[in-house]
């Protein structure tokens, strides 16, 4: 039973999703984090994504579609995958329901965790990652328990994404209202929706989460 996490930027996807990797061992696809590895990457695509993503838009339907139809055909058929930040538009929705169906895959749930946009420039403007593990942290919510070391992997290399200032995050706002939010209606009409309160600290997303689950 795979799941969707769905949610304005920031509101927590990732960092529930790697709890549910740990929890549960399923598998995270993140389309943030494979673009950032297309532009790392040097390539034509990779150069193009980049200015798109600065900006704070969203990458064309058909590049993310092709990203993450890449990925579900490399996986073992026993995996179950958690969606975070995919599908951001209602085209991608469809194309995530054609995929699924056509690999005898189902999708059980999609899960909205709902957030203040204005807790949302607080959560964006203090958020770093772990260079080594990927663990995501926050400078007053969530810092590392020893200063500057990870306590998952203990490498000491962190970094901050371009696109988390102020104004990306209008702008990324924006785009999840108008694109993305239709998604909320999308997947009700498919009874498939549950929604979380986002504005709880993240054990109590967390517990929420796994009950809905457990539920499923
Ligand atoms: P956030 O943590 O803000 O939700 P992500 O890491 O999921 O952000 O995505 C970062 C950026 O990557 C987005 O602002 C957008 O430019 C691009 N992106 C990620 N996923 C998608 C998608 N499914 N469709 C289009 N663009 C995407
Ligand atoms: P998203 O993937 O939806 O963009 P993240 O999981 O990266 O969101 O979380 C954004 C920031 O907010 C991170 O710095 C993270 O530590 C913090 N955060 C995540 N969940 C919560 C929560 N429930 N309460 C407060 N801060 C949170
Ligand atoms: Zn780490």
């Amino acid at each position: 039973m795979n799941i969707i996490l769905l949610g304005p930027p920031g509101a927590g996807k990732g960092t529930q999703a790697r709890k549910l990797v740990d929890e549960h061992g399923m598998v995270q696809l993140s389309t943030g984090d494979m673009l950032r590895d297309a532009r790392n990457s040097g390539t034509k695509m990779g150069r193009v994504v980049a200015d798109v993503m600065d900006r704070g838009a969203l990458v064309t339907d058909e590049i993310v579609i092709g990203l993450i139809a890449e990925r579900l055909e490399r996986e073992p058929e026993s995996v179950v995958f958690i969606f975070d930040g995919f599908p951001r538009t209602l085209a991608q929705a469809d194309a995530l329901g054609d995929l699924l169906d056509r690999m005898g895959r189902t999708l059980g749930v999609v899960i909205e965790i709902a957030v203040d946009d204005e807790a949302l420039v607080a959560r964006i403007s203090g958020r770093f990652t772990c260079e080594g593990c990927g663990e995501v942290y926050h400078d007053t919510i969530k810092p590392p328990v020893k200063d500057g070391i990870c306590e998952e992997c203990g490498s000491t290399e962190f970094s901050r994404r371009a696109d988390d200032n102020e104004e990306s995050l209008r702008v990324r706002l924006l785009a999840y209202y108008k694109q993305t939010s239709p998604l909320i209606g999308y997947y009700h009409a498919k009874h498939l929706l549950k929604s979380v309160d986002g504005m709880a600290d993240m054990d109590t997303v967390s517990a929420e989460i796994s009950r809905i689950l457990a539920e499923a």
